[in-house]
């Protein structure tokens, strides 16, 4: 079964989320659990979490079924120690959040070395930070999504998702998130049949689909390998459509959450049943 929506607004309140996703013909969602621009969030109130939980169940959202997405602002690589903290401390409050809406994974960017220190100390620094949320939390997995290596992002590569992975010690709590924006700007191609299966072939040698968590559903503005975060509407970017028609007819990228992050919000619903179709 394949799980299609597309990053809510939770404007209003987090409670506003399975609302919108079910105006548009989801039956999957994304949301942020506080401002993903903002350090600090107001605790999650009692009747606002009772009701994210009755709206889910009215409209038929598990918990396998939501991928909620962290802060834009931490980066748990950091090579300064205090915005380390800082990101560590914001990181277990979105984990907390999720605990308390009943949600079973968080999707975040791995991190950045700001070209400060080495690849290998900054994915160390991220997989420590992992670890440490991952002590003191529970019930909630770890979704590591790739990036497209903008600026000193990490996570370009199966193998600096992979090395993250290594270094996490409750394997059953860690996954990922590929995002076909990212990945396509990132050097993986996926235009073509040929090309999407040798990608998520490389994909399975190196991470392993069991790790699959979710994905991100988003053509490209950006160029093949260009290293560049610009998504695009499914079929009017530079992946083009049989990427997606690839995706939805792979049995191995069933039953978790499938979430566009495309830039027009008044054509998800007809996006989603675009990729509905191409299901067969
Ligand atoms: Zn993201
Ligand atoms: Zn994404």
């Amino acid at each position: 079964m394949k799980f299609i929506g597309a990053h809510v607004s939770a404007a209003g309140g987090v409670d506003n989320s399975p609302i919108n996703a079910y105006q548009i013909g989801a039956t999957a969602f994304a949301l942020f659990t506080k401002n993903q621009r903002q350090w600090h969030a107001k605790p999650l109130e009692t009747d606002m979490i009772d009701r994210f939980k009755q709206r889910c169940e009215k409209y038929g959202y598990t918990h396998k079924q939501i991928l909620p997405h962290d802060s834009y602002l931490i980066n748990l690589g950091s090579p300064d120690d205090e915005q380390l903290a800082k990101s560590r401390a914001a990181f277990l409050d979105e984990f907390k959040r999720c605990e308390q809406l009943g949600l079973s994974m968080i999707n975040f960017h791995p991190g950045s070395d700001l070209k400060k220190i080495s690849m290998d100390e900054c994915l160390t620094r991220i997989a420590e930070s992992i670890n440490l949320t991952l002590d003191q939390t529970s019930g909630v997995t770890a979704v590591i999504e790739n990036t497209a290596g903008q600026g000193s992002n990490l996570g370009y590569t199966f193998e600096q998702l992979a090395a993250i992975i290594a270094q996490v010690n409750d394997k059953s709590r860690v996954g990922v998130c590929i995002d076909t924006c990212h990945a396509f700007a990132a050097g993986y191609d996926l235009r073509t049949e040929k090309a999407y299966h040798e990608t998520f072939e490389q994909f399975d040698k190196v991470i392993g689909f069991n790790y699959l968590r979710g994905m991100h559903l988003n053509d490209a503005k950006s160029e093949f390998a260009s290293h560049v975060d610009r998504h695009a509407s499914i079929g009017k970017g530079n992946i083009g459509k049989v990427a997606f028609q690839c995706i939805m007819r792979d049995p191995r990228i069933n039953d978790i959450p499938l979430i566009l992050e495309t830039p027009e919000s008044t054509i998800w619903a007809e996006e989603i049943q675009w990729l509905r179709d191409q299901e067969r």
